[in-house]
């Protein structure tokens, strides 16, 4: 009798295994059955009610149910391993046909290229490059560059002050002493190329911060003549060999005489149109012959030696060499702007 019971209990085990199909279910058939608690050992433990002379064969009996338990478990539980390794195959799959994400390479901000390639054209006439801070004394950004203290100039240039009393160089001229003391008293030739800062509104005409180059050179026989020769050179370089200089008398204070450089309109030739409000010329910088105070600050007898000098915009450039209607352009990171320039 019991032993019949005991047979039908094997097959209700091994039907309800045989539907196991994933590691939950099989976790809770073992706690069912073969866990310590389970049903299996539950028919161990009725061995002591069986009739005396039943007792063994009933514990045989147990025990191959047991055993047969425990392999059919084994055998289901390779089974759902394999299943459940299938199916995360399946999910975690790779279509390795799909097309190549295209990775996109970086490149040079377009004024970085354009200061390269102007001091490409300044070393070809033997000019180096010398560098200079962007947070500047006051004396270096001002004083020495002609504008004392209470100097009206000094209103000409809107101006970012630092909290210990210094200032972010308003234009590069603010190397030009350093360059003279560094590199002096012998002739010098150098561009000195970087961003200066305006604290001005930002407009499409002018922005916060932008890229000069200044040009400076100190020594005996330099002329007036040798300004003109050398802008010329940079203008063919930069718009075409077939472009003109004019210089056009003006004032800053740190030179004297003092011009500005024009060159003709991209745009119309000369002949004339809204972009240069009909005069033919276009503004590309301001130059003249290096003050007699700020060659005294270089170092430099203003009585042996004279200096010429010119500050050009680079951004500036920009916007005439191709049409660029905002200078906020140059600073706002719009991949679709900066990409044109690669
Ligand atoms: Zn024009």
């Amino acid at each position: 009798m019991a032993i019949e019971e005991l047979e039908a209990y094997r097959g209700r085990a091994l039907d309800a295994l045989s539907a196991v199909s994933d590691p939950a279910s099989l976790e809770a058939w073992y706690r069912a059955h073969l866990a310590p608690s389970g049903e299996a050992n539950t028919w161990k433990r009725s061995i002591g009610q069986q009739p005396k002379d039943e007792r063994k064969a009933f514990g045989q009996a147990i025990n191959e149910v047991g055993a047969a338990l425990a392999d059919a478990y084994a055998a289901r539980q390779a089974a759902v391993a394999q299943a459940e390794l299938q199916r995360r195959l399946v999910q975690e799959a790779v279509d390795v046909t799909l097309p190549a994400r295209a990775r996109r390479a970086g490149g040079l901000h377009p004024s970085v290229i354009a200061l390269r390639q102007i001091a490409d054209v300044f070393c070809q006439m033997g000019f180096t490059v010398f560098e200079s801070p962007h947070v500047e004394t006051d004396y270096y950004n001002f004083e020495a560059a002609n504008m004392p203290p209470h100097h009206p100039a000094r209103d000409m240039q809107d101006t970012f002050f630092t909290t210990d009393g210094q200032v972010l160089r308003t234009h590069t001229t603010s190397g030009q002493v350093r360059a003279m003391r560094c590199l002096g008293p012998g002739p010098i030739r150098v561009i000195l190329p970087g961003l200066c800062y305006r604290n001005e509104d930002v407009t499409t005409r002018s922005e916060m911060q932008f890229h000069q180059v200044e040009g400076l050179l100190v020594g005996p026989t330099v002329r007036m003549s040798d300004l003109k020769g050398i802008l010329m050179a940079y203008a063919r370089a930069m718009f075409g060999p077939d472009q003109d200089v004019r210089l056009r008398g003006s004032y800053f204070p740190f030179t004297e005489p003092s011009v500005e450089v024009d060159i003709r309109c991209t745009l119309c030739g000369g002949d004339g149109c809204r972009v240069c409000k009909y005069t033919g010329w276009l503004e590309i910088g301001g130059a003249g012959q290096v003050h007699p105070v700020v060659l005294g600050h270089g170092g430099y007898d203003p009585a042996k030696n004279r200096g010429i000098a010119f500050g050009l915009g680079i951004e500036r450039m920009l916007m005439l060499r191709h049409g660029i209607d905002d200078i906020r352009h140059f600073f706002r990171n719009d991949l679709r702007f900066l990409a044109n320039f690669r």
